[in-house]
């Protein structure tokens, strides 16, 4: 997380995988400096057809909780069912407003979804959430868990239903 000193803004990096043949996207926590900085693109590599990659970088206004995304599409993935779901996602974990290259979207806060729904695809295991505490702590972090509870694996980004209106 790095800290402006000019405001009070903190900024997190993210990498976001869509796979257009069943809809999966996963938000990964990404931040800058690993070992691998840089391996995936020395080596001129290209994402299959029908998955999209983007950068996610989420500025935080600590004073206010807005939280700005930033959506950079890698390898010209960029496609409207990605868009589509990327901003699906943001709206369901409570970011305030998405930027893409050309456009920007302003997600206004809605009522608390009637739940949320978690698939782990490793361990197969389904989670659904109804509470008001649980989305809460969602909308506070900007986040579902990111784990599965029962295996650990790295979960897809969970879906919200009965939200009563067009997510
Ligand atoms: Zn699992």
């Amino acid at each position: 997380m790095r800290r402006s000193p000019f405001q009070n803004t903190s900024v997190t990096y993210h990498r976001a995988v869509f796979r257009e043949a069943d809809g999966l996207l996963y938000v990964n926590r990404f931040d800058r400096g690993g070992a691998c900085r840089g391996w995936y693109y020395a080596t001129g590599a290209a994402l299959p057809p029908g998955v999209a990659l983007a950068s996610l970088e989420i500025t935080t206004d600590e004073d206010s909780g807005d939280r700005e995304v930033l959506v950079r599409f890698k390898f010209d993935s960029d496609t409207p069912a990605a868009r589509e779901r990327i901003t699906r996602w943001a709206r369901s974990v409570g970011h305030t407003r998405l930027w893409f290259a050309d456009d920007y979207v302003d997600l206004t806060l809605l009522p608390a979804p009637a739940a949320s729904v978690g698939r782990c695809h490793v361990c197969e295991t389904t989670f659904r959430e109804e509470g008001a505490d649980f989305h809460e702590e969602v909308r506070r972090t900007g986040a579902h868990p990111w784990t599965c509870p029962v295996c650990g694996a790295a979960m897809a980004a969970w879906e919200v239903e009965d939200v009563g209106f067009d997510p």
